[in-house]
């Protein structure tokens, strides 16, 4: 089994290693800085003595030639006393040659030393106390060489002590040195380490961000690859469950949506025809006024306008269930504009009347022609001015226009009715919606004329808006496209802009 181990584990075995790493390091370096200085001191010491040493020695040795010396008076040279400096001098030499130790130098200056007081006292001081007196040129040579060899040894043992120290700086120094190299090359590796850490991280964890993305952008067969520490691949391992789950649900609801739009599709189709043949027969009696009472005549009419409204219901659900299947056909060809607005304002003229409405169309000079399945722009067109007929008082103004806007037609009508709130603008073209207001509640409605003018705009290639301001009226439009090698409509100069009687 790969060893993976979990984010806080890495994290301590990363703070242990740094800190074994820092202790080591600290260790040695105070470690040596320390046997520098105990080494240092005691060099310093040995000198020291040995320097006293060889002071020892030059005393002995002018001990040794008083006590050689010839004759003064009555005072002879004495034997006694000659052995007595000579002892000390032997004496001093053996402590001396204990301190020298394994320095070369010194050792070999001490045995000269020591050679040249021997040939002296051999050469000199004996034959003196025997009262023989040597050759004055022998005499002040091998005294002189004693003399040299001690000035020697006391030179060099000043030389080895100044040595040591500056070994002991230069150690010092060097070992401060290699001790922040060493620190920093801690600190370096516990960089690596964490660097190391974050870089396991970051990958599994892009892996992550971005599928989340995606999975929020809509595609729910976004998996990702599980790794990097535990933690980092459970989170992994969950995302994967989320999404697996995300797209069981989507299946499971697409399949009730498309039972439900199957449902619809179904019972509209099957209500249209038994509500066609009721609403004929209920026309068919109010045609024939004269053979009906008054309540039968009432009754009639009850019926037509009934199952009238229950047709254009069912039109409409059949019309969105077939939206929802894409099963929506439209026929667009290029369509002259002017004819087409003109149509439905003649159609609607009637019912602003019949409310006291001052309705006005205006079709921009040379509007083209657009790309449009010319009934179902009829039926857009149709409901957005019953909307305005039905919404705005009796007596208010509904204006229905068409203007070229870049490579679009937009198409627009606007009535100085009670208008929509913010909030109610997010749904006036959602299914069912429909306003709370007491005037909306007052006039009968489905909620569906506006979701299927959307749908139908947006069939073809366009695009649906609503402005309004409450109190103040509302203007709905939408754009169509431009038929390619579209011709412009040539509109007659009288019905532009004319209020109240179109076409
Ligand atoms: P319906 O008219 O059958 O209720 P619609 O989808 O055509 O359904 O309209 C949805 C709702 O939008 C309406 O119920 C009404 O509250 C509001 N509405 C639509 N047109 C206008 C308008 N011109 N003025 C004020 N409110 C409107």
């Amino acid at each position: 089994m790969r060893f993976n181990p979990s984010l806080t584990s890495r994290l301590r075995i990363g703070f242990l290693v740094l800190f074994a790493l820092l202790l080591l390091v600290s260790l040695l370096g105070v470690g040596r800085l320390f046997q520098v200085r105990v080494n240092y001191e005691d060099d310093i010491t040995r000198f020291s003595q040995l320097e006293l040493e060889s002071e020892r020695l030059r005393s002995a040795f002018i001990l040794e030639q008083a006590a050689a010396r010839p004759a003064i008076g009555q005072k002879l040279p004495s034997q006694t006393e000659l052995n007595r400096a000579a002892a000390n001098f032997s004496e001093a030499a053996g402590r001396a040659h204990d301190l020298t130790g394994d320095e070369a130098g010194l050792s070999s200056s001490l045995s000269q030393l020591i050679a040249n007081e021997a040939a002296w006292r051999k050469k000199v001081a004996q034959p003196l106390v025997n009262g023989n007196i040597p050759s004055p040129g022998l005499e002040s040579r091998l005294t002189k060489e004693v003399t040299n060899s001690g000035d020697a040894l006391a030179t060099g043992t000043r030389s080895a002590r100044d040595d040591s120290r500056d070994d002991a700086r230069a150690e010092t120094r060097n070992t401060t040195l290699l001790v922040a190299a060493g620190l920093a090359g801690a600190l370096l590796a516990a960089l690596i380490l964490f660097s190391g850490l974050i870089n396991s991280m970051r990958a599994p964890l892009g892996r992550l961000v971005e599928g989340a993305r995606r999975l929020a952008g809509g595609d729910l067969r976004t998996r990702v690859e599980v790794g990097g520490p535990v933690e980092i691949a459970t989170l992994g391992r969950a995302f994967n469950e989320m999404a697996n789950s995300l797209e069981r649900d989507a299946r499971e609801r697409d399949r009730i949506e498309q039972m439900k739009d199957d449902f619809v599709l179904t019972v509209s189709h099957e209500l249209r025809t038994p509500v066609t043949v009721v609403k004929g027969f209920a026309e068919m009696l109010t045609a024939q006024r004269k053979s009906l009472n008054a309540r039968q005549y009432e009754a009639a009419e009850v019926i037509a306008e009934s199952s009238a409204q229950l047709q254009k219901m069912i039109n409409d659900l059949l019309d969105l269930a077939r939206s929802d299947a894409g099963k929506l056909r439209i026929e667009p060809k290029a369509t002259p504009v002017e004819p087409l607005v003109q149509r439905v304002g003649r159609q609607m003229r009637p019912h602003f009347e019949e409310r006291h409405q001052r309705f006005t169309v205006s079709v921009e000079n040379d509007v083209p022609e657009v790309e449009a399945d010319a009934d179902r722009v009829a039926q857009v067109l149709a409901n957005l001015l019953t909307n305005a007929n039905k919404y705005a008082q009796e007596g208010a103004q509904v204006r229905l226009t068409a203007t070229r806007v870049g490579d679009e037609v937009e198409f627009a009508v606007s009535d100085d009715g009670p208008g929509l709130g913010g909030e109610e603008l997010d749904h006036v073209f959602d299914r069912f919606w429909r306003a709370q207001s007491g005037e909306t509640q007052e006039v009968g409605g489905t909620g569906l004329g506006l979701a299927i003018a959307k749908s139908l705009v947006e069939l073809h290639g366009g695009a649906i808006s609503a402005n309004s301001t409450q109190g103040e009226g509302a203007t709905f439009r939408f754009v169509l496209p431009i038929a390619k090698d579209g011709q412009p409509t040539r509109t007659e100069p009288a019905s532009r802009t004319k209020a109240g009687a179109p076409g």
